[in-house]
């Protein structure tokens, strides 16, 4: 693979041994469209190892053996790319990024991300924008980036916008993020210019610990994509810009609340449809709606009837994704058995008693955030939240077994 950076305009081309097919880090099969993509608004004396990691947030899956870049890295990205990925990447001869002292948050606008933000009330937002790209159809116009970006701005925090239209570059899905941390490739290449030392992101207990949406349903402390330890995590830390999830002990049960409840409220959108507010129709809204009616203790209120496509995925038997917060919902909203959650409800046993971790902190969530940002996270969660009891901190631990 080799890389090569005009400003922020990003053109890759692929080695022999490279593919257009590949798997995301999360598992998920990717298929290349276009070899090129470009973020706005970014700096284009960026530290060179910032664009070599916000490069690979978009080309690693393609990558076979090794990655060649414009210009040289340090040895620390060098060797961070080797352990994790076992990728030969060069030229080497640049000194490291120091970290900067900032967090800043990586803002979507839903709730987890909304929740994150609550945390750590005085720190910057970067906002991720998508746009259409110049040479690929946009087929997907529903999704209304520019909605998001001005519910953003309305926050009234310090906020850099970065537009981008990488999600382009792939054919299957699409759009979307070659990589997770695709998402975070302006804020990298933003990382000197706000001082970056951190970036926080709103993936919670679920996505950390419990494998995910990946249906993995088994405790993953050692999850690649989001742990400190993992190879995106090290990666990231080599160039001074720790990954850090201020709700990564909490479920979305939990992120809801604090979101609905902060001075945010009026900003969270977690459907990417509709202009004036969620569309209330899609999967999304569904599953958003199960977890709010079981928070506020009410009854479901949803127009999605279960002969639906939407609906299909509830008449049949689990796995599913977001499993933990199924059956917080199913143990909790009143008159769910006459919903169309009712088949699902025949497939577990739950009880608020059994389901009553998914309210409270799993501490070593706040353990793995870097020392400079730990204090105000477990202060806030001891607040807030609460943390688990140890019988509480087992069941996180024994998920899926
Ligand atoms: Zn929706």
């Amino acid at each position: 693979m080799r890389v090569t950076w005009s400003g922020g305009d990003l053109t890759f081309r692929l080695d022999p041994e490279d593919e257009i097919t590949g798997h995301a880090s999360d598992g998920h099969p990717v298929k290349l469209a276009i070899n090129s993509c470009s973020l706005s608004d970014v700096p284009d004396d960026a530290h060179p190892d910032l664009f070599a990691v916000a490069a690979w947030t978009v080309v690693a899956p393609w990558t076979r053996r090794r990655v060649t870049f414009d210009r040289a890295v340090s040895p620390e990205v060098a060797a961070a790319l080797h352990d994790g990925w076992g990728i030969e990447a060069g030229p080497v001869g640049a000194e490291p990024r120091r970290a900067g002292s900032t967090l800043a948050i990586s803002y979507s606008g839903g709730a987890d991300s909304v929740a994150a933000a609550t945390v750590y009330p005085d720190a910057p937002f970067v906002h991720f924008q998508r746009v259409p790209h110049a040479r690929v159809p946009n087929r997907w116009p529903h999704y209304r980036s520019d909605v998001l970006a001005k519910l953003a701005r309305g926050t009234g925090r310090d906020l850099t916008i970065v537009r981008s239209d990488l999600e382009y570059t792939l054919a299957e899905p699409r759009p979307g993020y070659p990589e997770h941390q695709a998402v975070a490739a302006g804020a990298l290449l933003s990382a000197d210019r706000l001082g970056l030392g951190g970036l926080g992101f709103g993936y919670e207990m679920g996505s950390r610990w419990l494998g995910g949406g990946r249906y993995l349903l088994r405790y993953t402390p050692d999850n690649d994509l989001w742990a400190p330890h993992g190879k995106w995590g090290r990666l990231f830390a080599t160039v001074g810009v720790h990954i850090v999830l201020p709700v990564g002990g909490v479920s979305e049960a939990v992120t809801m609340r604090l979101a609905l409840g902060s001075d945010l409220k009026d900003s969270v959108r977690w459907c990417l449809r509709g202009t004036d507010g969620p569309c209330r129709t899609c999967g999304k809204c569904l599953y958003k709606e199960l977890i709010q009616a079981a928070i506020e203790r009410r009854p479901l209120d949803t127009p999605i009837t279960a002969d639906r496509p939407v609906a299909r995925k509830w008449m049949r038997p689990p796995p599913y994704g977001g499993q933990e917060m199924i059956q917080y919902g199913l143990a909790r909203v009143p008159g769910i058995e006459d919903t169309l959650f009712a088949t699902a409800l025949t497939y577990f046993d739950v009880s608020e008693e059994s389901t009553s971790w998914l309210d409270h902190c799993y501490p070593r969530a706040i353990e793995e955030i870097p020392e400079p940002w730990r204090e105000q996270a477990a202060a806030f969660m001891a607040a807030d939240v609460g943390f688990m009891t140890d019988d509480e901190v087992r069941r996180v631990e024994s998920w899926g077994s």
